[in-house]
């Protein structure tokens, strides 16, 4: 099975360049992201900074950490095809949005939804019932 030094050319850390060139993750991001502040604590311009900064650089932990951490500080799930329609939508998010408020029916449509659809693509959806709602 590959791993991501397999995959990947070596790259210098956004976060650690002092570490010099690596080949693999970086330890120290994955020590920090163990170690993370809540986003509830940190003020609307702190989220929106760690943001921009995770978006902004190499990847240095792995994909599901840095997903995570997004969702964190944005504040509600984040659709992958998000990260690259709706960068700075999603760090205004991180800075502005009220926490713990689900989106709303048309929040969804514009914020996760038109932009797929302006890509002009297909989008396909599939609905799966949940056997707990016939019981
Ligand atoms: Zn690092």
């Amino acid at each position: 099975m590959p791993t991501p030094s397999d995959r990947r050319k070596a790259y210098t850390c956004g976060f650690h360049p002092e570490r010099g060139e690596q080949a693999d993750f970086c330890p120290a991001c994955i020590q920090e992201h163990e170690t993370r502040l809540s986003a509830e604590s940190m003020t609307g311009d702190e989220r929106a900074a760690e943001l921009s900064a995770l978006m902004d650089r190499p990847l240095s932990r792995p994909f599901d950490l840095i997903h995570k951490r997004i969702e964190e500080l944005v504040g509600r799930p984040v659709w992958t095809h998000e990260l690259g329609l709706n960068r700075d939508g999603l760090i205004e998010e991180a800075r502005n949005r009220p926490r713990d408020s689900p989106l709303t029916p048309a929040e969804f449509q514009t914020k996760v939804m038109a932009p797929l659809e302006a890509t002009g693509k297909p989008i396909i959806g599939v609905v799966v019932d949940d056997p707990g709602d016939q019981l």
